[in-house]
């Protein structure tokens, strides 16, 4: 891009024309509202419908006691990366924690899920390789991939055949990665079948679980374990704390070697500041009062299943998901847009996700549930959608008169 106002003005007419241009506003959410499950945006309390925060775990006062307590004891920033003196106490515990919850020998902590998954397929694919990914990860991956410097190839989504005879025409295919839950789609992947060909191959396979941890298999221990796949199965996994979990950061969890092999090389680990204490220490409580509070799993399943049940009486077509992300494919993003506000002016604040994040003609209202949520607040939603679905056609209808 040339360096004059020309060339900005004529990029963000473009993001304009394409209904792509995207907007910072001010949500605060905040345990004085008395529940995870709302946002205050522009002075109006919202019911938030569009969090990571499956269980509520970013309101746990048990969270934010210990977060308190271990910037008092160390101080808020962590001072350095961890190979050089960052590294702290509670950073240890963290990943001991994870490794356990994880049933992996080893875990290596993160600033980002971001940088995780940057530092993975860097680690394990070299230039002049090939990495196999599904068609719908999530934007790091692909990225992780880019500055790997080796070949992307990307099969069709979700279809393990596919990658089974990519990894066949190519030789050279090293790395397998998947999100385990698709974090747009709400659906999982096949790790089984995805398992058994990269290990038939001897590809890796990396798992991205930041969706499933906490969330998904026994006592939310993700994806993977939900499908009951070992470090043989799935040797590389990765979770973030910032979702279900509610803090902030990730980890990646595998064999001692390999761990040891991605803390040798990985440079999104090696040249950036360790995560501050304090939250490697939120983080610790807020593992513990998820294996604690399983309850929070079983308020989130039934807000799911009521989400579904009531959207199925009311002839709204959500996406087949059994996840807390339960999207609503709307297609051309003006509408979507459109939905999104009326849902707004009716107290709810939902994602509305359009192109580039997902396919052309696939704009949609990404809606995620809360073990927070209350049932009444579920009721309500799917009589605003109904409304604003039902405003939608008669604008349409309007427009284009038979
Ligand atoms: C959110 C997300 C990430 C990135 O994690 P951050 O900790 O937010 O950087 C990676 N992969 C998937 C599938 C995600 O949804």
């Amino acid at each position: 891009m040339r360096r004059n106002t020309e060339a900005l003005h004529a990029l963000l007419a473009d993001v304009d024309r394409q209904q792509r241009r995207r907007v910072q506003r001010i949500a605060e959410r905040s345990p004085r509202h008395g529940s995870a499950a709302f946002s205050a945006v522009d002075g109006r309390l919202l019911v938030n419908f569009c969090s990571n925060d499956y269980l509520g775990l970013s309101q746990h006062p048990d969270v934010i006691a210990a977060c308190r307590a271990a910037a008092s004891e160390h101080g808020v920033g962590s001072g350095a990366a961890h190979l050089l003196g960052g590294h702290s106490a509670e950073h240890q515990s963290l990943e001991r924690e994870l490794a356990a919850f994880t049933g992996r020998q080893r875990a290596l902590l993160f600033s980002t899920g971001y940088m995780a998954n940057l530092a993975v397929v860097c680690s394990f694919a070299d230039r002049g390789e090939v990495v196999l990914q599904d068609r719908l990860n999530h934007a790091s991956l692909i990225d992780g991939a880019r500055l790997s410097g080796a070949r992307l190839l990307r099969y069709a989504h979700a279809d393990a055949d596919a990658a089974a005879t990519l990894m066949q025409a190519h030789e050279s295919a090293c790395l397998l990665a998947t999100d385990g839950v698709f974090s747009m789609d709400g659906d999982v992947a096949p790790l089984p079948s995805l398992a058994d060909s990269c290990r038939e191959k001897g590809l890796w396979l990396m798992v991205d679980d930041a969706h499933g941890i906490g969330v998904l298999g026994p006592d939310g221990r993700g994806s993977v374990a939900a499908a009951d796949l070992d470090s043989e199965q799935v040797p590389l996994l990765m979770g973030t704390l910032g979702k279900a979990l509610g803090c902030f950061g990730a980890f990646v969890a595998g064999d001692d070697q390999v761990i040891e092999v991605l803390l040798q090389r990985a440079r999104p680990y090696i040249y950036t500041t360790a995560m501050p204490p304090a939250l490697a220490a939120a983080a610790r409580a807020a593992l513990s009062a998820s294996q604690r509070e399983g309850w929070r799993r079983e308020r989130l399943a039934k807000n799911i299943a009521r989400l579904r049940s009531q959207a199925s009486q009311a002839g709204i077509p959500l996406m087949p998901s059994a996840t807390a992300i339960q999207p609503l494919i709307i297609g051309d993003s003006a509408s979507a847009l459109q939905l999104g506000e009326r849902l707004s002016a009716a107290g709810f604040l939902v994602g509305v996700t359009r192109p580039p994040t997902v396919p052309i003609g696939s704009a949609r209202l990404r809606i995620t549930l809360s073990a927070a949520h209350e049932p009444e607040q579920i009721d309500a939603l799917i009589e605003a959608l109904a409304a604003g679905l039902h405003a939608l056609r008669n604008d349409a209808a309007l427009a284009n008169p038979a």
